[in-house]
């Protein structure tokens, strides 16, 4: 039997896309090799034994936590590991994230220093920190969604989706 890798190329980082690949995700999972599992997560890394394709696996809350494939590019177990690839759904919420908080918020620099210690930034005007802190602090506080670890690959680039 053929496989069915070919049908299922990068999907579109919306929530539609997404949920019709958690619903496919079973039936093609079933056709593929296990070649490590990753930490808390369970992250999976399979390949194809037809045509060499490698999957990995994702799970977002905002998703029902649904497990869901998508390719990636083939990479040594080990590496793999240590370092899984990005999951595309937490990638888009991210992106989505920050763009609606930047398009709320503007930040204008202040005369004071940041109050990190070492920071040679300016504060914003109303927040005792610079713009850069001031994230990272409502990041801290789950007020903003933190960047998602893992490797980036074709075709998701360092710049967040919009
Ligand atoms: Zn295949
Ligand atoms: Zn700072």
């Amino acid at each position: 039997m053929e496989c069915t890798c070919s049908q299922y190329r990068a999907f579109d980082l919306d929530r539609r896309s997404i949920y019709k690949r958690i619903k496919a995700t079973p039936a093609i999972l079933k056709l593929l090799l296990l070649l490590a599992e990753s930490g808390a997560a369970k992250l999976k890394l399979l390949q194809c034994p037809h045509c060499g394709q490698f999957w990995q696996t994702g799970r977002e809350m905002t998703f029902g936590n649904g497990e869901y494939g998508f390719q990636v590019p083939a990479i040594i177990v080990e590496e793999w590991r240590q370092e899984p690839y990005l999951q595309p759904a937490a990638w888009m919420l991210y992106g989505v994230s920050q763009q609606s908080y930047y398009a709320a918020n503007t930040f204008e620099p202040s005369d004071m220093p940041c109050g990190v210690a070492q920071c040679p930034n300016r504060a914003i005007r109303g927040s005792g920190v610079c713009e850069h802190h001031h994230i990272e602090q409502l990041q801290q506080f789950g007020l903003l969604r933190k960047r998602p670890e893992g490797r980036l690959f074709h075709p998701y680039n360092a710049t967040a989706p919009a």
